[in-house]
């Protein structure tokens, strides 16, 4: 008896062991689910007392706004209809998706995506809130064509949901960038701020950098569930109005409660100025390149052009496959954006770095002479562009004329160790810091990299190269757009932004980024203002020749800039040196520079326009320039451009 009872004693507390652990479990499972439903619903879980007779359905927060400086609109959100599947409500996912593809006729992929993610889900507890979206933005016939099967279709929602809309097309595509489906390193990585599978993120441009402004909070709400039948959707019409509301699918009213409101997004005001950016692409048109117009005081971009570019709208929904295809096979990549994820040798461009390195280390002075043949000898022929030469010129001359002997000879002087080193300080080889993802460093030769890439020593004829910013040299049109900034603001090397300011939907200062100053640069001012004067007269009205930048000139504007001429395969390019442009195969053409800034008005910007083979930088990117500065002052400068004599025309730099 006593031997019978303790045996009965052991099984007891054995058992009774056992239910502690699954009790433990069942626990861990309750407080797991819990804290779930607290990150989305906060502490209405606790207070909804009959939790298995309602169903947690999401409600998609409508993303923030993305706007320019002075608040026009550039992406905002439209309601559209989006077939969803509520994974724990379905059944039979096969019959159900083979019913809505007689339907709706749904693309194979999406089908084959949706047949996986519904056997995956259907039994996950991981999230009840879980919506799985099979068609996004569907016509009004498909919609009725589902209202009317509605009924046997339990566990498919048609549900309105914010979509995003870039209201100008194609203006500032790759600025603003697109948005897509969360994927898996998306979602191991941000999981735990409310992002499912089906959510949308920021995958490019600023709709990825700030994404957690704005993407806003999802809501949701509960709908009661009959032992028979399952939640749907109903829409009606009353007053004309489109109203939904919840029915199970034998056509009972059901209640909703604790619906929660999402919240939207903030508001991510830019520095782009919709009319400049609107200017930039349109001086790009038809061509492949960058334009960059900045505030050379705060770094602020009031226009960053690239071109080709793509409409981002193409990446909403699912109806643009073949057009999304298209963009992401073109061989002109219309999704990169030039001014800053792609580099170039930046030509004569780079010549008032050379002079600001050879004013500051003493190598020549602003009255030093040097004299231009049309080429110098350095055991190879180093040809000036103007092949009679230029004569005898000093350091102003030579930046206006953009004399290149003039520069292999002060090349020669400070040497390629200080030229870099001022490249360097000028924040060549290094990203600018802009907001957006992608950036390209550029690349500043040395010595040692040099010996690391071709096991080979510097010679003079690099530092030649170099001087006239031909070469291994490579650069960004971002880049030289703060560099010629620093010209003009005192030296400041400034951090370029995109972003002007975050608002919270109503209306609360959320972020406001500051001037960033990188560095300030280790130059006297008076070198600044010899240089400036060089780049000054390259543009102004000279009395004989005309600078190489005078197509940039501005009536009632005080433009400085430089024309760049940046050849592209140097060896090819010298067996078809002589010939047109027009018979020049694209890919071997030059690409054209200017660089310019204007001083006299407020604000003081910088105009960056770069030509991917597109020829000489001033026949062909000063002009482009001139006009910019034309349409951005607009009332304040003459709007006609000015009628050059013919004479002037003919004698003045074909360069850049
Ligand atoms: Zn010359």
């Amino acid at each position: 008896m006593e031997r019978f009872l303790y045996a009965k004693h052991i099984g007891l507390k054995r058992r009774v062991r056992r239910l502690g652990v699954i009790m433990l479990v069942l626990l861990a499972v309750v407080t797991l689910r819990l804290i779930q439903l607290q990150i989305i619903f906060g502490d209405t879980y606790r207070t909804l007392s009959d939790g298995n007779r309602f169903r947690l359905l999401r409600l998609d927060a409508p993303r923030g706004l993305i706007l320019d400086r002075d608040g026009e609109v550039l992406a905002d959100n439209r309601s559209a209809f989006t077939l969803t599947a509520i994974p724990r409500e379905i059944e039979n996912p096969e019959a159900t998706l083979e019913r809505l593809d007689r339907l709706v006729a749904l693309e194979p992929e999406r089908l084959d995506t949706a047949a996986n993610r519904l056997s995956t889900l259907r039994h996950s507890s991981t999230n009840m809130a879980m919506h799985l979206s099979i068609k996004e933005d569907m016509p009004f016939y498909e919609i009725a064509r589902v209202e009317e099967a509605m009924t046997d279709l339990p566990g498919i929602v048609i549900a309105s949901r914010p979509v995003r809309r870039y209201a100008y097309g194609d203006l500032a595509g790759t600025v603003l960038g697109y948005l897509g489906e969360v994927d898996m390193t998306e979602l191991n990585r941000f999981g735990d701020r409310g992002y499912t599978l089906g959510s949308l993120i920021g995958k490019t441009g600023i709709e990825a950098v700030c994404e957690e402004y704005l993407r806003g909070v999802d809501g949701g709400l509960y709908v009661e569930v009959h032992s028979v039948g399952k939640p749907q959707l109903e829409t009606y019409f009353r007053e004309g109005r489109r109203e939904q509301s919840w029915v199970d699918s034998l056509g009972r009213r059901l209640r909703t409660e604790k619906r929660r409101d999402p919240v939207p997004g903030d508001n991510v005001y830019l520095t782009i100025d919709k009319h400049i950016q609107k200017l930039c692409e349109k001086a790009l048109a038809g061509a492949a390149g960058a334009v960059v117009v900045m505030d050379a005081d705060t770094g602020e971009l009031l226009g960053l052009a690239s071109r080709p570019t793509y409409d981002p709208n193409i990446f909403v929904g699912t109806g643009n496959a073949s057009e999304v295809t298209r963009v992401l096979n073109d061989p002109k990549h219309p999704l990169l954006n030039r001014a800053f994820q792609a580099t170039y040798a930046p030509g004569s461009v780079l010549k008032p770095i050379v002079a600001i390195a050879a004013l500051e280390r003493g190598a020549i002075d602003p009255e030093t002479q040097l004299t231009c043949y049309g080429s110098y000898d350095l055991g190879r022929i180093f040809r000036c562009w103007n092949r009679n030469g230029h004569g005898t010129i000093s350091l102003v001359d030579a930046l206006a004329y953009s004399c290149d002997v003039f520069f292999y000879q002060v090349g020669d002087r400070v040497g390629h160790r200080a030229i870099t080193t001022y490249c360097g300080m000028f924040g060549l080889g290094q990203p600018t810091g802009l907001e957006l993802g992608g950036e390209r460093r550029g690349l500043v030769p040395t010595v040692e990299w040099k010996r690391r890439h071709f096991g080979e020593g510097w010679y003079r004829g690099d530092t030649a190269n170099l001087s006239i910013g031909q070469g291994a040299i490579l650069v960004t049109p971002l880049q030289m757009a703060t560099v010629y900034a620093a010209l003009v603001n005192g030296g400041r090397l400034l951090r370029p932004h995109l972003v002007h300011r975050v608002v919270s939907e109503d209306g609360e200062p959320v972020l406001q980024p500051e001037t960033e100053v990188v560095s300030v640069l280790d130059v006297r001012q008076e070198t600044l203002r010899i240089v400036t004067a060089g780049l000054r007269k390259g543009v102004e009205k000279a009395t004989y020749p005309t600078g190489t930048g005078y197509r940039a000139r501005v009536k009632g504007a005080d433009v400085i800039g430089k024309t760049g001429t940046a050849q592209v395969v140097t060896q090819k390019r010298d067996e078809i040196e002589d010939e047109e442009l027009e018979s020049t195969p694209y890919e071997l053409r030059d690409h054209a520079w200017f660089v310019a800034a204007v001083t006299g008005k407020q604000p003081r910007i910088v105009v960056c326009v770069f030509v991917e083979h597109g020829g000489h930088g001033g026949e062909v990117a000063a002009p482009i320039a001139g006009n910019l500065i034309r349409g951005i002052y607009q009332g304040e400068v003459g709007a006609q451009p000015e009628v050059m004599a013919t004479a002037e025309i003919d004698n003045a730099g074909a360069e850049g």
